[in-house]
């Protein structure tokens, strides 16, 4: 079956297309499978499932966002052949808009803290992007590497587009768009509940408000926050945002305000859970363990909040999270013996599966 973004594409090559094999790279984005986590779901009596976006092509749910952002851009005249895409990270969405843009043929061009480990800078600058290490400040500083991924395509423009992934609402429009119609196939309509961390909110967001427009609000939608997010309180308080305290040893998620991703859609969310990182490296052992599943800090913060929700909910209730990303790009700190140590996380992982501790 060719994914929704396929089905887009596929009539841009004409008639000469007469095979089932998908139109390049970017086609073979999204429609990843829908896990039935098993161990989990005996636990609970409820159906834990997985929505498995490790396995896009770039390795994780960012690919939606980076393709999702290049396509409205094209589509809006802000991004023409052979220009170039600026943005400010060092994360998946790197990873993915430098698969993107190799594959469609445009420039990337990408700031990022210098504070960022070497692996990653290599591995953007092998995927062809050209990388500049900026000073790691705060995001008031004007040299922080948001503005100057700002300055640098507003100084190019017409030739140059800058992503702005946390308040371009393409991100949350991809999944709106893909994310959520997937979801809502593969389980038949039948779910209860979808929950999901947040960075940019672009996954929770697009996905949530097509589960609750198709289900006429009867799908609850609900998030999961790290420690150091003010997500959780906003939603339990009723909508004050409070400073940012505390850290997280997951990356990727977390924020410190309301994105515009966010902005339409979050007083429509349930519900929110805040998950201990205790609890997420154990988890991150035991989907390897009982699951055969090799997940990055976010995705496993994101099954033990499906866990808790399905407790809250109770038994037969069908519950919906999302796998971010593989453990690949984190094993050597969440696999080493010494980091699990000096993040005082090494007791959190159980007993016997202290073999997987193999750094
Ligand atoms: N998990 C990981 C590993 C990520 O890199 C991100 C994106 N920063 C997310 C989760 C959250 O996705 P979103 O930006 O759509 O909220």
């Amino acid at each position: 079956m060719l994914s929704s973004i396929a089905r887009q594409v596929k009539p841009t090559l004409g008639r000469h297309f007469h095979s089932r094999a998908v139109p390049g790279l970017t086609a073979a984005i999204g429609n990843t499978p829908l896990i039935l986590l098993k161990s989990l779901s005996e636990k609970t009596g409820c159906q834990i499932l997985g929505k498995a976006e490790w396995m896009n092509p770039g390795g994780s749910v960012k690919d939606r966002a980076a393709l999702g952002i290049v396509r409205d851009a094209e589509e809006r005249g802000l991004l023409k052949p052979g220009g170039t895409v600026v943005e400010g990270t060092a994360g998946n969405t790197g990873i993915g808009l430098a698969h993107v843009c190799r594959a469609k043929g445009y420039r990337l061009v990408i700031f990022m803290p210098d504070t960022q480990s070497r692996e990653k800078i290599e591995l953007l600058r092998m995927l062809g992007a050209e990388v500049f290490p900026v000073p790691a400040v705060a995001y008031e500083n004007p040299a922080n590497y948001n503005h100057q991924a700002r300055e640098y395509a507003e100084g190019r423009a017409p030739h140059a587009f800058w992503t702005h992934q946390f308040d371009n609402t393409s991100n949350a429009r991809i999944h709106y768009l893909t994310t959520g119609p997937e979801i809502w196939e593969q389980t038949e309509g039948t779910l209860d509940a979808f929950i999901c961390s947040t960075g940019t909110g672009g996954t929770l967001a697009g996905t949530a408000r097509y589960l609750r427009e198709k289900s006429d609000g009867r799908v609850q939608n609900w998030l999961a926050d790290p420690p150091g997010s003010v997500l959780h309180s906003y939603i339990t308080s009723g909508g004050k945002l409070t400073e940012r305290s505390g850290s997280s040893i997951t990356e990727g998620i977390g924020q410190g305000r309301i994105t515009d991703n966010l902005a339409t859609e979050i007083e429509h969310i349930a519900g929110a859970l805040h998950i201990p990182d205790s609890k997420t490296i154990a988890m991150v052992y035991e989907l390897l363990d009982k699951e055969g599943i090799y997940l990055g800090a976010s995705s496993a913060l994101n099954v033990v909040a499906a866990v808790e929700l399905a407790e809250k909910l109770g038994p037969g209730k069908t519950i919906v999270t999302v796998l971010c990303d593989g453990a690949y790009r984190y094993q050597s700190r969440l696999f080493s013996h010494k980091w699990l140590k000096s993040k005082h996380l090494l007791q959190a992982v159980p007993e016997h599966l202290h073999k997987y501790i193999v750094l």
